[in-house]
């Protein structure tokens, strides 16, 4: 298997390769040549592995350029209990019937982003001894939140390794500013920007594709690599956990070996859902693969009508991991919808960076409808479902699964559809504790951040996540604020070249 751009068909990279360059030369993204094929058979057998086999299972039919023993080195130091709070990595609760929740929060920063995350660093290292490449790696985060945090944690004190995270300074919530203002760490750098979350976006996008910088990269010894879920790296594991989700189901008889189920994701740069689509290509039963949006809905009004249009109004919402226009990941999935013409997928990403704006074919417009179903739901509709969902269950949702909790209700209730669904669950309620308690309580909180942890703690009877209960007595490490016509200046001055 080999990984080719989306804007340019002829690249043919190894996943090493892919993931050490992170996005290709025209700024395509790269894929696979061909998407592997699992059976139920092999689905089955999973049920019985670990994580760290499972996941070892599946990136063997994607890497096919490392051994066996640098996929299990990879995956045996990224998913054990020592990371994350729980042995099976990922848990699953059972909501209502026939609907589970899929807990993919139990690692380090309390955020989904940790299952990829968390073996990142040990894949680009990896790639990076296999090809033979000894110049530093220097990884440039955009984040709305959650990515910033878990890269870093992921990143830190990994050798040969530098990383710059941008966060919108006042698009992301206290405990997530907490959590990567205090980041420990000799090779990382935490700076908000001015603007929001695209901004962050395409401020590194410029400086991944500008030519001068990267030539000063080149005669330092350096060179940029990204781990935004832009990266095939960050990709690929988040395919593991739909599909070990399924063999969990099946081993627990929740459902049957062959059954179909929907599964919803709260959604932001497509990241996640992509994941889903790929699981549901590789062979895993999936019926409808469910696109939730928070009141940013460019992706509801884009899967309806295959108009996708950013001009519109940025709204900051209770769900920040969400707000953004600009979802990347779309690329791969029209790429892979179109049959790999890349000439589309130029003109339609040229003229979105051109106009904010493009239309699709009526082929994809009705492929997109087979596949997906799609809506969204805004700050009061998603307070409402943490608290209906949490006196109705005793179960306390954050504000992005809430989301998706909501728009899967209206989705059955509209369609009547009742194939067992699996809800993508993104973060703990504890990083939105502010939020989550006005939801409950129904009143705004005068009381600090660690207070409202402690009083979710009442509330949910969930443990604390120690990772965040030790924030309360860290220092604020990294200060800097910057307008985004800045952030060139910032990263050269950090990497004093
Ligand atoms: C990143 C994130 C999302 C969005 O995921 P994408 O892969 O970008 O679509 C949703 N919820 C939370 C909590 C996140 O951190």
């Amino acid at each position: 298997m080999y990984y080719k751009s989306t804007r340019d068909s002829g690249v043919k990279k190894t996943s090493a390769e892919a993931i050490v360059q992170g996005i290709s030369v025209d700024g395509g993204l790269f894929v696979p040549s061909d998407i592997p094929a699992i059976s139920m058979d092999e689905i089955i057998k999973l049920g019985d592995m670990s994580y760290s086999d499972r996941a070892a299972y599946i990136f063997a039919k994607y890497l096919t350029d490392f051994t066996d023993a640098e996929i299990r080195y990879c995956t045996d130091n990224a998913y054990n209990d020592k990371k994350f709070a729980t042995e099976n990595i990922s848990e699953i609760s059972h909501l209502f019937d026939g609907t589970y929740i899929l807990e993919l929060w139990h690692g380090p920063t309390c955020a989904f982003k940790d299952m990829a995350l968390q073996i990142l660093p040990y894949l680009l290292t990896t790639s990076a001894k296999k090809i033979n490449i000894d110049k530093k790696i220097i990884i440039l985060v955009a984040t709305s939140g959650d990515t910033g945090k878990a890269a870093l944690e992921g990143f830190a004190d990994v050798s040969g390794t530098q990383i710059m995270v941008f966060y919108p300074e006042d698009g992301v919530s206290p405990m997530q500013k907490r959590q990567m203002t205090t980041q420990d760490g000799g090779n990382v750098a935490v700076c908000g920007i001015k603007g929001n979350f695209d901004d962050c976006q395409n401020g590194v996008k410029a400086i991944f594709t500008d030519d001068t910088i990267k030539a000063k990269l080149e005669a330092n010894k350096m060179m940029f690599s990204s781990a935004n879920s832009i990266n095939w790296g960050r990709l690929a594991p988040q395919i593991i956990y739909y599909i070990s989700a399924y063999a969990t189901l099946v081993k627990d008889e929740e459902i049957s070996a062959g059954d179909k189920i929907n599964i919803v994701v709260p959604t932001g740069n497509f990241g996640n859902i992509l994941a889903a689509y790929y699981a549901k290509h590789m062979g895993l039963p999936v019926n409808k693969l469910i696109c939730a949006s928070n009141s940013n809905k460019v992706l509801t009004d884009f899967i309806i009508t295959g108009v996708y249009d950013r001009n519109r109004e940025f709204i900051t919402t209770i769900s920040p991991s969400m707000d953004i226009l600009i979802s990347s990941n779309l690329e791969r999935l029209l790429y892979l919808m179109c049959g790999e013409n890349d000439a589309l997928i130029r003109e339609w990403f040229g003229s979105l960076a051109k106009n904010g704006r493009y239309e699709v074919t009526d082929e994809i417009k009705a492929k997109l409808e087979d596949e997906f179903a799609a809506g969204f739901c805004d700050d009061k509709a998603t307070k409402d479902t943490i608290k209906r969902i949490y006196d109705k269950y005793s179960y306390t949702l954050d504000t992005h699964t809430a989301v998706a909790v909501k728009v899967y209700e209206d989705y059955r209730a509209e369609t009547g559809d009742t194939t067992k669904t699996v809800i993508a669950s993104t973060a703990s309620p504890y990083k939105f504790s502010a939020s989550v308690l006005e939801a409950i309580d129904g009143k705004i909180s005068e009381i600090g951040e660690f207070e409202m942890i402690d009083r979710l703690a009442e509330l949910s009877g969930y443990d604390i996540p120690k990772s965040l209960a030790a924030l309360k007595t860290k220092e604020r490490r990294f200060k800097d604020v910057i307008a985004k016509e800045e952030q060139q200046d910032y990263v050269l001055k950090q990497l004093s070249v």
